[in-house]
């Protein structure tokens, strides 16, 4: 529920966004979301689809997803690194004050139309 109620406000911006230019149709989206959102990139696709078919603008559109993994970097000796399956210290150190510098992302990186 939480990729459908993402998508409908992704559209919503898309939409008004594009009703400022001579619009024919959108041709691709592409979205950077975080592996620390929590949403599902086959079900946002999945979504969007969905979405998408009742919308002349958006109808043949191609929605690119780029899943940004999770990263941080250690407090203790400045290394950053992927965190894999809930790890949250370095190993590097094994220092456990480390803090997140990449994952949160969830925005529309690019809009191609035509
Ligand atoms: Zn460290």
């Amino acid at each position: 529920m939480h990729e459908s109620a993402m998508i409908d406000s992704f559209v919503q911006i898309i939409e008004d966004k594009v009703k400022e230019y001579p619009v024919k149709k959108v041709t691709k989206i592409k979205l950077k979301v975080g592996k620390l959102t929590c949403l599902c990139p086959g079900t946002l696709a999945a979504c969007f689809e969905t979405v998408a078919q009742e919308k002349d603008l958006l109808k043949d559109t191609v929605l690119e997803i780029e899943e940004v993994p999770l990263k941080a970097k250690c407090k203790e000796c400045g290394q950053v690194f992927l965190v894999e399956e809930n790890k949250f210290f370095c190993p590097f150190c094994q220092h456990p004050h480390i803090q997140i510098v990449a994952g949160r992302e969830l925005f529309i990186e690019t809009v191609e139309v035509e």
